[in-house]
């Protein structure tokens, strides 16, 4: 019989309308092998996933029998099938196991027997699909529930595994091995980018008596209270570790010395005015420094942590900042960066009660203006403030005057007049800041820098020895309270 004669036979059997249907209704993506060979043992027609099964990637099937095609073992199957239709079996079928693109699966492989009128076996048809793997049992699938929730326990874990490594146990703060991979990143990026990176130091002042006299538990309570404090003054960039014991960190990302400096000095006001569980009243020394292109993270850790040396060595309670590597780049700058606070030493003494008291009032005058200024004070209360400093400073240099010609200071008619222009720069700032021609900033630079470091440090020195040589004067004045001064000039 040739190919014609098999179509014939097929068509007259109805089988060709089955098989032009079969692949009309299956198409490749539908999974169904189907194909027709001859008693010959070749195939004659197959749809494409037939195709795909029998021999992926070779260009002709036609004409090809499955032991060309298929692996012995399944050949074999496959022609224990093939007698079993010969044997007058209606179907059968056997389970395979097909490598079909480098992936073995099981198929189901199903043989009818194609009979012509003469009741004779003419052709055989093979449908193939793939068995979907068994239904686990309900035993399996229970045990794999829990493999599956055990498994998410298990990311769970690592997660909080990770958290616990990164995190300070005590207080949930940074530990420093996070700080340190966080510092790398920051430190890299401020190369590349050139964004200021600045690092704060913080250090809580006599902490070990607060362990001595109210136990370990206050100590700790007193820690995790800090730390509540701290991150919620902190912006969302910075970062907040804990360095070991009583001592954090706050790294400040895109953040230059000044604005570093302001922060510590705010965050130490903020500190200062808290209340903490069972101790009440609380302060810390903080050293700041910006890090400088080129630096080592050692290198701007320990310019941060001298600056925290000096801070505790000029007293506690205070925020210092690492000198800059270029000098400071504006007025503001200058005034932020060397005045984070005044602090007062017992050098700046010259002996003389009234003129130490006034030069002491000067220092709280400016660190109070700072502070208000630096936590957002309304225009209003830093109003009365700057007002207050002027009338003291205009207090002061009256009080100054008097002790320095009763004295006999041979410089004093100089000193007055240097008095008489600060005096006029003042009172001209005050109108000025009055009527909101001149900002905050000039007061506190008049203040800090022009009448405390350069005049009183500067210019006052010069009588110092000459009044510590001389009796002091009016050894029985009352002090010089501020309810005892006359009253102040109204600045406006
Ligand atoms: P200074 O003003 O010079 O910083 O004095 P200080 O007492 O704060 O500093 P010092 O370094 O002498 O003492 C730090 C103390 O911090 C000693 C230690 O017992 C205490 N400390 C460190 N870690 C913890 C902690 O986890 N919990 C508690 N409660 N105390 C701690
Ligand atoms: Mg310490
Ligand atoms: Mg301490």
């Amino acid at each position: 019989m040739n190919d014609d004669d098999l179509i014939r036979a097929l068509a007259r059997d109805g089988v060709i309308r089955m098989t032009a249907l079969l692949s009309l209704l299956m198409p490749a993506s539908s999974g169904v092998g189907f194909g027709i060979k001859g008693l010959d043992g070749r195939y004659r027609l197959f749809n494409r996933e037939m195709a795909r099964l029998l021999g992926d990637g070779i260009e002709r099937l036609d004409g090809k029998s499955e032991d060309e095609l298929l692996p012995p073992a399944v050949g074999k199957q496959l022609a224990s099938c093939e007698r079993r239709l010969l044997d007058g079996a209606p179907a059968a079928y056997e389970e395979v196991d097909l490598p079909v693109r480098g992936q073995t699966n099981r198929y189901l492989w199903l043989k009818l027997p194609v009979v012509g009128l003469d009741e004779k076996l003419q052709s055989i048809v093979s449908i193939v699909h793939e068995v979907a793997p068994p239904p686990a049992s309900p035993a399996m699938q229970q045990t794999l529930d829990r493999l599956q929730r055990a498994n998410q326990e298990l990311r769970r874990t690592v997660v909080e595994l990770e958290q616990v490594a990164g995190t300070d146990k005590l207080t949930g703060a940074w530990n420093r091995r996070r700080l340190e991979e966080c510092v790398r990143s920051e430190m890299d990026r401020l190369n590349r980018y050139e964004q200021p990176l600045s690092l704060l130091i913080i250090d809580i002042d006599h902490f070990k008596p607060i362990n001595d006299q109210h136990g370990h538990v206050v100590g700790d309570q007193v820690l995790q209270a800090l730390t509540r404090l701290l991150q919620s003054r902190l912006r969302g960039t910075d970062v907040l570790a804990r360095w070991g014991g009583e001592e954090f960190i706050v790294l400040c990302p895109n953040t230059d010395r000044s604005t570093a400096a302001m922060l510590a000095e705010r965050l130490r006001h903020q500190i200062e005015r808290a209340s903490f569980p069972v101790i009440g009243q609380l302060t810390v020394s903080i050293g700041a420094a910006e890090c400088h292109a080129g630096d080592t993270w050692e290198e701007w850790f320990q310019r941060a942590d001298e600056a925290l040396y000096r801070a505790k060595a000029g007293g506690r309670n205070q925020a210092q900042l690492a000198p800059d590597a270029i000098g400071p780049a504006s007025t503001l700058e200058y005034i932020v960066a060397d005045f984070v606070q005044l602090v007062w030493h017992p050098a700046y003494e010259c002996g003389n009660e009234l003129v130490d008291r006034g030069h002491r009032q000067l220092f709280a005058d400016a660190n109070e203006l700072l502070a208000a200024i630096l936590s957002g004070g309304t225009a209003d209360e830093v109003g009365v403030i700057v007002s207050r400093l002027i009338a003291d400073v205009l207090q002061h240099f009256a009080d100054e005057e008097q002790a320095i010609v009763a004295a006999g200071f041979p410089g004093a008619t100089a000193h007055v007049v240097l008095h008489q222009e600060l005096a006029n720069q003042a009172r001209h700032l005050a109108a000025n800041y009055g009527n909101g021609r001149q900002g905050v900033g000039d007061v506190f630079q008049f203040l800090a820098y022009d009448v405390v470091t350069r005049h009183m440090l500067g210019a006052d020195r010069e009588f110092f020895a000459h009044l510590q040589n001389h009796a002091p004067v009016r050894k029985n004045r009352p002090p010089a309270e501020r309810n005892r001064r006359p009253p102040r000039p109204r600045v406006r």
